[in-house]
């Protein structure tokens, strides 16, 4: 990740930014935590990037990649066509904080407003004019190379609301109880409810029933 900041996003950046601070340079490095970051020394007038290797790692499963900045940005600003895979997450992330370079380099880093309209202005053209794919591609390279594997199949996540129906079309059920209980087939699953038909003598019945009051007819 550090040589693709450098060899790509660094390497078509790097004469405006000079233009706009005269004698700025990059640092880059790899920490041992989740830290992940860019940050200016003007001391030294140093661009420091650092990308934590418990990131790194935090990207691999869709349950721990779920909480980060990164991982809703690829959903919520369509980078990569919204798909969120190991690859497209650590590409991302490089962008993610050389964005935060260019809007530092810019003069529109301010206090209390880190992920402002400037920011996603920088991001934006990052993805938008192929910075972001070659990116992918510099690593997904790099790591073929040092035999390492970088997935890049696409992250399955649960949509909210969406928990895991054991129920499916056909399904014979039973709902209510004692002399209320009907029995029926499972004709639609539903996002918290399920359509169920229930044949009645001359008429089917269809009823939206509450996943949590479904019992399996098999087996009650
Ligand atoms: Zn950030």
């Amino acid at each position: 990740m550090c040589e693709a900041t450098r060899e790509i996003l660094w390497a078509s950046a790097r004469g405006a930014v000079l233009k706009q601070n005269p004698g700025v340079a990059l640092a880059l490095r790899t920490g041992a935590g989740q830290a992940t970051y860019h940050r200016f020394d003007p001391h030294r007038k140093h661009h420091l990037i650092t990308y934590g290797a418990k990131m790194i790692a935090a990207k691999h499963q869709p349950e721990t990649a779920q909480g980060w900045l990164s991982t809703r940005e690829i959903q919520r600003r369509d980078y990569f066509g919204g798909e969120v895979s190991v690859v497209n997450l650590l590409a991302h992330t490089c962008c993610h904080e050389f964005a935060h370079l260019l809007q530092h380099s810019a003069g529109q880093r301010r206090y209390g407003s880190v992920h402002n309209q400037h920011f996603y202005v920088c991001l934006d053209k990052l993805h938008r004019t192929g910075a972001a794919d070659a990116t992918r591609t510099f690593l997904k390279d790099g790591a073929l190379a040092l035999g390492l594997l970088l997935p890049s199949a696409p992250f399955r996540f649960p949509h909210p609301g969406e928990e895991c129906s054991p129920w499916q079309a056909g399904d014979l059920v039973l709902f209510g109880e004692s002399k209320h209980e009907k029995r029926g087939q499972i004709i639609r699953v539903n996002r918290k409810t399920c359509t169920v038909a229930v044949h009645s003598p001359g008429r089917i019945l269809r009823y939206r029933v509450p996943l949590h009051l479904l019992r399996c007819a098999n087996t009650a």
